[in-house]
């Protein structure tokens, strides 16, 4: 299924994402944020409903093992595995961010 990736309004260009042997794991993700409110990523899949994902944008990341600002669903590999080189990027990037403001917390 072709989808597609916006983060903070940012376009992350078409996926393609394999059909999941799982039944409900054939949905998008509208990423909402517990603190402000807002919709700050999708994963939009064509014909897949959405879901929402309570996860902190980067403004309100808090917490090491609650990566704000990330789309990162390990537990949704069929969803991973489609991420393009340029998401790819973005979530390295953004996890050594949060290494990078974390690390003294793990002395
Ligand atoms: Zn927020």
């Amino acid at each position: 299924m072709k989808g597609r990736v916006t983060i903070e309004g940012r376009d992350f260009g078409e996926i393609e994402v394999a059909a999941s042997p799982f039944v409900n794991a054939h949905c998008g993700f509208a990423f909402f944020c517990p603190d402000c409110g807002r919709v700050w990523a999708e994963i939009r899949i064509d014909g897949w409903k959405m879901f929402p994902a309570s996860i902190p944008c980067r403004e309100h990341h808090r917490e090491l093992y609650a990566p704000g600002g990330s789309i990162w669903m390990s537990y949704w590999p069929h969803i991973t595995d489609a991420f393009n080189r340029e998401i790819l990027e973005y979530e390295t990037l953004r996890h050594l961010e949060i290494y990078d403001q974390h690390k003294s917390t793990f002395a």
